[in-house]
């Protein structure tokens, strides 16, 4: 795939890049390692301040790096700038709290002192993808850069000015040299990269096949991996539930970003008691959404991230009508310029169809009818992921139970999924494995040291 900012709104090509050598980028690597044995020895005061600097560049630069967002992946200007902002809130958070989470621990033996003590790794592959092109690789970098490790960015081949931008911000807010760096490379020359000694660790977050290659490839070299992949979330609406705010967050949470959010909540699980209703005003809601020019503040939904993708979710939509399913609204490829789609909502999904099972990426919003709770959350885990879950309800016991049993990284109660700098991210099932964020995500890439003094 070429490496290229090419407009989803419009379909028009705006720049290509040159890609990086393998001399280029066995350069790069060498530098990695020498901003490494740089950044180890910087104390923790001296990363956040460093740290700091890098969220107010993205604060005071939210809107101009906003509109490359939506010039290369079509997300509304609105949104990403929101998204632009959150990753300086990201960053602060670790600048504040990478010291404690990464702080001694003394553990009572028989020694005269033994504690774990967290030590960096050093340079960290990260293989990205485009959705929320700043959101994804901040919430790595930050956490990266205060344990003391370097990092190397993959981006995905459609944002590079994102990837080059990032890069940017981090040499301005004064890391060393080589702290940070995007390499521009095909996903065909990421296996190289993985298996040179010199990197010590990868995450990943895509696509199933594209993980699997990576941790393959890292289990051969025998290095960790994070792998934050698809998923298929359940929003689950109980009778006890307030329906304005779980429709109108419902709709917000099928058809953010366009509808492409890992996150986002695909399958709606609805007590038949109020199926009915709920229905007919998400599928008011949805077909009062509007579709258009991302740059618009009063728009909804932009285009999709590329043609290929457009073409995915139309037959996904297809092949459920195929096999049964009620297209409610929308649904359809829009005519014109640019890879905008209709949003769309599914009912009487068929389990035999690819529908039940695959994830849809796109605003496609799934709609099943189920008697209680028990059914709702079987109907949630009968899934090959496990990202996400949401589940609307008064009742203390059905939240307990959704709690403890909804197999999922997450559940949100009365609130939709989302990624918070203090709270673990990540799946389990095929949804991958690791978790980034909060405590969990700056241990991830630490080599956790027992100490023994006798
Ligand atoms: P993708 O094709 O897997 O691309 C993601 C990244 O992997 C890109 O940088 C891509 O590079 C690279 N890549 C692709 N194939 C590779 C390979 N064989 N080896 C190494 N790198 C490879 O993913 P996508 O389809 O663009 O992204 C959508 C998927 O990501 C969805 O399933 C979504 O749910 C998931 N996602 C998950 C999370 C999460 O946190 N769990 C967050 C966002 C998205 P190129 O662009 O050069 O191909």
């Amino acid at each position: 795939m070429a490496i290229q900012t090419q407009n989803p709104a419009t379909g028009d090509f705006i720049k290509t890049f040159e890609p990086h050598t393998d001399a280029e980028v066995d350069l790069m690597l060498a530098k990695s390692v020498v901003a490494h044995e740089a950044l180890r020895g910087w104390s923790f005061e001296k990363r956040a301040t460093h740290m700091r600097k890098a969220a107010q560049i993205l604060r005071d630069e939210a809107e101009a790096l906003g509109a490359i967002v939506t010039l290369e992946m079509g997300k509304t200007l609105t949104s990403a700038i929101a998204e632009v902002k959150k990753c300086a809130m990201g960053a602060e958070y670790y600048a504040d709290t990478a010291e404690a989470h990464l702080a001694d621990d003394v553990v009572k033996t028989d020694a005269a002192k033994s504690y774990r003590t967290y030590l960096p790794l050093g340079p960290v592959l990260a293989v990205m993808p485009w959705n929320y092109p700043i959101w994804q690789v901040v919430r790595f970098a930050a956490p990266a850069l205060m344990a003391g490790n370097t990092g190397l960015l993959k981006h995905a081949s459609n944002v590079p000015q994102c990837a080059l931008y990032v890069e940017d911000i981090f040499r301005r807010a004064g890391f060393p040299d080589g702290a940070f760096q995007t390499l521009l490379i095909s996903g065909a020359k990421v296996e190289r990269v993985l298996r040179d000694d010199r990197v010590k660790a990868a995450t990943l977050t895509g696509s199933e096949p594209a993980g699997a290659s990576v941790a393959s490839i890292c289990g051969q070299e025998i290095k960790p991996t994070v792998l934050e992949l698809g998923g298929s979330d359940a929003f689950i609406i109980m009778p006890s539930a307030d329906l304005d705010a779980a429709v109108k967050t419902g709709i917000k949470a099928r058809n953010q970003n366009n509808g492409q959010s890992c996150i986002a909540a695909k399958r709606f699980i609805v007590h038949a008691d109020i199926y009915d209703e709920v229905k007919e005003r998400l599928v008011n809601a949805t077909a009062a959404l509007k579709v258009g020019d991302p740059t618009k503040t009063d728009t909804d939904i932009g285009p999709l991230v590329n043609e290929a993708a457009r073409k995915e979710i139309a037959s996904q939509v297809d092949a459920a009508v195929k096999d049964g399913a009620h297209l409610l609204t929308g649904g359809k490829v829009m005519a014109g310029d640019g890879w905008f789609f209709e949003p769309g909502v599914l009912e009487n999904i068929s389990k035999d169809s690819s529908a039940y099972h695959e994830e849809i990426f796109g605003p496609v919003a799934t709609l099943y009818k189920v008697d209680d709770i028990h059914a709702a959350i079987e109907l949630a885990n009968d899934s090959p992921f496990g990202l996400g879950s949401s589940i609307w309800t008064a009742e203390k016991s059905e939240q307990e139970k959704a709690i403890r049993e909804i197999e999922a990284g997450a559940t949100f109660v009365n609130a939709m999924t989302s990624s918070h700098p203090a709270l673990p991210f990540g799946g389990i099932k095929r949804s991958g494995y690791g978790r980034e964020l909060a405590a969990e995500g700056i241990r991830a890439f630490c080599n956790v040291k027992a100490v023994y003094i006798a």
